[in-house]
């Protein structure tokens, strides 16, 4: 590992899960496989004996500052909002005192609403039709009328399994010093969007979350991915935002405050995952790859 980091020269990581769950929820199976509790400790072992764990505010001033770290660091992050970082995570994270961040759909927040992804997965298990799970944002509604149709209620779903965090259970975490952000409102693909329904969903949702949780700092990481996201984009939010984060692997990015995380929901281990990303970086690199440049 060492090698790898220093000829990389990338001693921070920033490794991206959703859930961490031996259950397989019903909005989550057909979509992708939870990171089980077994594979996530190994996860952390793994982190801890080649890193550091850094606060989101150490990251904001070492972005700020534009200093290098001397120590290897990583911090962790989870996408979604979904309450089983309550539930399983937050008290693994406290007893081996790590830092991470949470992003939340602002739209989602204490289950008022329910991503239309997941409403793909409930109606393909009932439906078993794979057309089910190729419905995009832009079709959504089809998935309601869906619903409707085959007597399946979101609404009693949504009371029933509370996939989401509550705001009680968001101030109790942000008491125990976790982090949080936005992941847009409701969301959306970036690049099936205008320009101006990005910078709705981006702004929006960061003003509500931190205005809701009285948040310090301001951070937001993409829906999906910012493939296709411009740097006129990222430009216009620079204002509205501490740092950003997208989900491409270990790649330097054109954007200056934003940072591209490591997805960790494979079938490998923690030490594969990581251990893969340097090298291929390292190829990237060969072939002037290993950097997004946002017209
Ligand atoms: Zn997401």
């Amino acid at each position: 590992m060492d090698s790898l980091i220093k000829k990389t020269d990338h001693n921070l990581i920033l490794p991206f899960y959703h859930i961490v769950s031996d259950d397989n929820p019903v909005h989550i199976k057909n979509l992708y496989q939870p990171r089980s509790i077994k594979r996530f400790k190994e996860d952390l072992a793994f982190l801890l004996e080649n890193y550091k764990s850094i606060s989101l505010k150490e990251l904001i001033s070492l972005n700020k500052e534009g200093k290098t770290i001397d120590e290897n660091c990583f911090h962790l992050t989870f996408d979604d909002g979904l309450s089983e970082f309550y539930t399983v995570v937050a008290p693994i994270l406290k007893e081996k005192n790590i830092h991470a961040t949470v992003f939340l759909n602002s739209n989602f927040i204490d289950n008022k609403e329910l991503f239309y992804r997941f409403k793909a997965s409930i109606l393909f298990e009932e439906l078993k039709d794979e057309d089910v799970l190729a419905i995009s944002y832009n079709n959504r509604n089809l998935l309601d009328d869906l619903a409707l149709k085959n007597g399946i209620d979101f609404n009693e779903y949504l009371k029933e399994k509370s996939p989401y965090l509550t705001s009680v259970q968001i101030k109790e975490l942000i008491a125990q010093g976790v982090t949080f952000g936005a992941h847009s409102k409701s969301h959306p693909l970036y690049k099936e969007l205008s320009f101006e329904e990005q910078i709705i969903e981006t702004k929006e949702s960061i003003e509500t979350v931190v205005d809701q949780f009285k948040l310090a700092y301001k951070v937001f990481s993409f829906p999906f991915t910012d493939d296709g996201v411009s740097k006129a984009f990222f430009d216009a939010i620079t204002n509205c935002t501490d740092i950003t984060f997208g989900c491409a692997g270990l790649k330097e990015d054109n954007a200056p405050k934003h940072f591209q995380r490591i997805a960790m929901e494979t079938n490998k281990s923690g030490k594969e995952i990581i251990k893969a990303e340097y090298l291929y970086y390292l190829m990237k690199e060969k072939a002037g790859k290993h950097k997004i440049i946002r017209q």
